[in-house]
């Protein structure tokens, strides 16, 4: 590169490319599908929930409109409601908190540990005698310690939920994300691991009574028969775009490899700075499987590295635009949280996609690197 050529943009993800680059692919999906009007609730969703239920181990999936709806679903199915409490992550998206608040119950924020997960020690300090249920967030495609979780749960007698809106694919021991609680939240936000074209979710589930349940909630309270047989929603995950995920997810774990050697070689690169606190490398051994939906780090100087890279081209993104979901003052928490407030001055995502490739991430390195002076 000569000294005066301007360094190529990394976006932070890349939109149109996740489209351009499967783009006949992805247009035969609409003529075969679009041409025989199977829209709504038809064979395509039926085989990707199949696929998806095989894929994650979980006895059944429920296509839905999206992961904010599917928690919300799961919950109610499981007859989450008003005068119960939930226990949170206050580091997660405010959808989390959104589905518990929704079913009446009270979403009850706590402490994330030094691995930006659910501290099952803060969640055993929060239990109180309305506390029924914890709603663990595995978050940037890494699960929360569940053992530890399980055993709190279970002293107490809470049920647990998992939004593994960011985590399909990501193991804990041999149990896969969204297969450990009552009911798991997947999310097929363009953005995440496995996305669709628009919004898509799904609620993993092996239990047979919220299975059908879920069925009803997400189509207007209605049965196989058409019977109204309560309340229910629209929350249906469209079949397009369940056709479109059916393909995806055949090359799912694919990305999942190449999301990992990404993080692989953002940690060759990065590991030595003092300056950085990296997630563990993919190779790191212990319980966990993670799929790097996001490679989040906790960077000294933050607002003014992001405004370095951001200068020359290269996206990255504040979590949840800079707050906990406890700290927005319009959702009414009374909580403090001293350890996920400080951790929010510091965190940052940098870009991780399967789009990119080992220069791209030598090439922010090296821009973080300069940065620190390193
Ligand atoms: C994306 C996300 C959600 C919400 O997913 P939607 O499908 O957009 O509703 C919920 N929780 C977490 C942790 C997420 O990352």
């Amino acid at each position: 590169m000569t000294s005066c050529a301007r360094p190529r943009a990394i976006p932070f993800f890349d939109y149109p490319g996740t489209f351009l680059a499967e783009e006949e692919q992805l247009t035969g999906i609409f003529r075969r599908v679009g041409g025989r009007g199977a829209f709504i609730l038809q064979a395509e969703l039926r085989e990707f929930e199949e696929r998806l239920a095989a894929f994650t181990g979980a006895r059944f999936a429920v296509g839905v409109g999206n992961a904010t709806d599917a928690l919300h679903l799961a919950l109610r199915a499981a007859g989450i409601g008003p005068g119960d409490e939930v226990i949170f992550a206050s580091h997660t998206m405010v959808a989390t908190a959104a589905a518990i608040h929704f079913t009446g119950a009270r979403p009850v924020p706590v402490e994330c540990g030094a691995d930006h997960l659910l501290d099952a020690r803060a969640a055993a300090a929060a239990v109180t005698a309305r506390t029924r249920a914890v709603l663990v967030t595995h978050l940037n495609g890494r699960m929360a310690a569940m053992t530890a979780l399980e055993a709190v749960a279970a002293r107490h007698g809470l049920q647990i939920f998992e939004d593994a809106a960011q985590a399909l694919g990501a193991r804990h021991r041999d149990r896969g994300a969204g297969t450990w609680g009552v009911a798991g939240a997947l999310s097929f936000y363009p953005a995440k691991s496995l996305g669709g074209l628009g919004d898509g979710g799904a609620v993993l589930t092996s239990d047979p009574e919220i299975h059908e349940r879920l069925l009803a909630l997400r189509d207007h309270g209605r049965d196989a028969t058409g019977a109204v047989t309560g309340w229910g929603f629209n929350s249906r995950l469209d079949n397009l775009q369940a056709a479109i995920l059916t393909a995806r997810l055949a090359r799912y774990p694919d990305v999942i490899r190449r999301r990992r050697e990404l993080a692989a070689c953002y940690h060759r690169e990065l590991s030595g700075l003092a300056e950085l606190v990296l997630p563990p490398a993919p190779e790191a051994g212990g319980a966990s499987f993670d799929v790097f939906q996001n490679f989040e780090v906790e960077a000294r100087d933050r607002d003014a590295l992001r405004a370095a890279l951001a200068a020359r081209g290269t996206g990255t993104l504040v979590p949840w635009g800079g707050k906990a979901v406890h700290q927005w003052p319009a959702l009414g928490f009374a909580e403090r949280l001293p350890y996920t407030e400080r951790l929010f001055e510091r965190l940052l995502l940098l870009p991780l996609h399967p789009l990119l490739d080992e220069e791209h991430v030598g090439e922010v390195s090296a821009a973080i690197r300069e940065f620190y002076g390193k």
